[in-house]
Formats: C-alpha cells, sequence, structure tokens
C-alpha cells in the first residue's frame, strides 16, 4: 500500500481495536481517533456532551449519528485528517457520512481492517479488561496485565473497570453490534472496499503483525 493515512478498524466490541489501534497508528506515525475514549473523557469531565451521552452508554446502546458525527468531524479535523478510526463508523449512516467528509476534502480511506474475534472470547476479554481513565489504555487481568499491580505502565493512575464491561451489559453490546454495527462490513463491501479480515485471536504482537501484513505495510 502506498499510503496508510486513513484506516477504519472494525469488529466486535473487545475485539481489540484500541489495543491494536494504538500499535499500528504509532508503527504509521498518525493519531488514533477512539469515539469511545472521546466520549468517556466527556462523562468524566461532566461536559454538556457528556451529560448527553452517559446514558446510552451505561446501557450499552449506540450514541444519536448526529451527536457522534459532529464530535468526529471536529477530532478529524483536529489530527489533519489522519488518522486510525476505532468505534467509528458504527452504522451504515456513519460510514456513508465519513464518506461524504472525505470526498469533500479529496480524501479517501486507505483501509478497512475487520478483526474478527469469535463471541466466547470476547466476553473473557470484556470481563477482564481494566482500563486507564487518564489516557484510555487498556489492560487485562490475565491476557495483558499492567507491569505494577492494577496502575496505568504509562500515567501511573489506578486503573478501572468500565461500567458497560459488566455482563448484562456485554450482552447488550454484542446485540447492538450484530444489528447496527455488522452490516458497516458489507457497505464496505459492496462499495468495492472489502475489509481486510485479521485473525484476532492470539498473542497482542501476533494479531499486530497480521494487521500490518494485511495493510501491506513493512517495518523496517
Ligand atoms: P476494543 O477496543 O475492540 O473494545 P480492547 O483493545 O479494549 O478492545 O481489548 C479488549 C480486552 O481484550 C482488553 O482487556 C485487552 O487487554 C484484551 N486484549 C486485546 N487484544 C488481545 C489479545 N490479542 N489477546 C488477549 N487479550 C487481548
Ligand atoms: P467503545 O469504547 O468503542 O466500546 O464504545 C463505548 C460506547 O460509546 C458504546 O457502547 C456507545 O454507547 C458509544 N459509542 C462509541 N462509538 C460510537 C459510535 N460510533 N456511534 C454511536 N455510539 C458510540
Amino acid at each position: 500500500m502506498a499510503a496508510a493515512e486513513r484506516i477504519v478498524f472494525l469488529g466486535p466490541p473487545g475485539a481489540g481495536k484500541g489495543t491494536q489501534a494504538d500499535r499500528v497508528a504509532g508503527v504509521l506515525g498518525v493519531v488514533k481517533l477512539a469515539t469511545g475514549d472521546i466520549l468517556r473523557e466527556a462523562v468524566r469531565a461532566g461536559t454538556p456532551l457528556g451529560r448527553k451521552v452517559e446514558g446510552y452508554m451505561k446501557q450499552g446502546v449506540l450514541v444519536p449519528d448526529d451527536v457522534i458525527l459532529e464530535v468526529m468531524a471536529q477530532a478529524m479535523e483536529k489530527a489533519g485528517w489522519r488518522f486510525i478510526l476505532d468505534g467509528f463508523p458504527r452504522t451504515v449512516a456513519q460510514a456513508e457520512a465519513l464518506d461524504r467528509m472525505l470526498s469533500e476534502r479529496g480524501l479517501a480511506l486507505d483501509g478497512v481492517v475487520f478483526l474478527d474475534v469469535p463471541d466466547e472470547e470476547i466476553v473473557l476479554r470484556l470481563s477482564g479488561r481494566r482500563v486507564c481513565p487518564k489516557c484510555g489504555r487498556a489492560y487485562h487481568l490475565r491476557y495483558d496485565p499492567p507491569k505494577e499491580d492494577n496502575r496505568c505502565d504509562v500515567c501511573g493512575v489506578e486503573l478501572v473497570q468500565r461500567p458497560d464491561d459488566r455482563e448484562d451489559v456485554i450482552r447488550k453490546r454484542l446485540e447492538v453490534y450484530r444489528a447496527q454495527t455488522e452490516p458497516v462490513l458489507a457497505y464496505y463491501e459492496n462499495s468495492g472496499r472489502s475489509p481486510l479480515r485479521v485473525d484476532g485471536v492470539g498473542e497482542v504482537e501476533t494479531v499486530t503483525r497480521r494487521i500490518l501484513e494485511a495493510l501491506g505495510v513493512t517495518v523496517g
């Protein structure tokens, strides 16, 4: 691939999108834009946006498209339109809007990566996930523990469990994913941009290598 500056990561909640987007963004020299992290920060700071989205997030349902589009348009602009998108687009309407925003600027996506992970693994991953409330980095109690007990390797802040990583909300999020986000895969497929399907099961490093290979990126 000549350039890999605008990539979308798709996959069910807990597939490892955030974990991998951090690593791949570092290799490509672009910014990771994680919609969920942006919204959680707004909730934490108690901004008007945060107050608007908190209820949806707690229930594990999607925030309305118009709210998301405004937030992401600003974030992409700030990133200079070079990014890995993690958690956006999550509906076909969002995918169409993203295409419009890019084409208005003479830009296009360079790749869509789909991280494939089976449901039983998803539940194990999400129930053991702990996140840094400051930088958003995800850890796992067993699969990817922090160096110091329950503290972020980067910020030193105490890790927390996300309120939507409870089993009943996890089930709801998987349902929402099947109904509203899976059709985004077909949207890209049908518009000649078949998602690069990457097996998301295995060591974090191994999955990163698979993604870079799928994108045709050679690392020095
Ligand atoms: P997403 O952003 O897709 O919701 P995360 O990147 O937050 O997913 O990962 C979900 C959980 O799974 C986290 O606890 C993370 O540490 C863990 N995880 C990520 N990649 C792997 C992997 N390859 N093997 C095992 N656990 C993983
Ligand atoms: P995530 O961190 O990606 O698991 O997202 C957490 C929650 O934020 C989701 O369950 C939704 O409530 C909300 N959210 C994140 N991204 C989007 C999006 N693109 N569209 C609608 N809601 C979103």
